[in-house]
């Protein structure tokens, strides 16, 4: 059943494949993700299974971990580092903490979406 494309790669139209790249899952990490009903459509929102690597970029939940980067970030980046930047004394060090204050709350929004959506 399926096509092989490569040493251990299969791809099938079954159930236990990735929806995306068709990469056959196996035990392998899977995650369900519902994308918007059609508005005035009468169907259900539709689910796709993703393998790991399309679900990393499973443009809705990026867009969301960006989102919540950007709020938080600059929340975080202004409550630790405020006095520094409006006093104007930048150091070195601000050139990798700020950029790392942006990370966590991307990273952990992102963990919290592939929690939530492993199947
Ligand atoms: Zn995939």
């Amino acid at each position: 059943m399926g096509q092989t494309l490569e040493a251990g790669t299969e791809v099938s139209s079954g159930d236990n494949s990735c929806g995306n790249c068709g990469r056959f899952l196996g035990q392998r990490l899977s995650f369900t993700f519902k994308s918007r009903p059609v508005p005035g459509s009468p169907d259900l929102a539709a689910e796709s299974i993703k393998c790991i690597y399309c679900a990393l970029k499973h443009g809705p939940m990026v867009k969301r971990s960006f989102v919540a980067a950007a709020l938080v970030g600059t929340l975080l980046t202004l409550l630790n580092q405020g006095d520094i930047l409006i006093s104007g004394h930048w150091n070195n060090a601000l050139y990798w903490k700020i950029p790392l204050t942006y990370c966590v709350p991307f990273l952990v929004a992102t963990y919290g979406a592939l929690t939530s959506s492993r199947r």
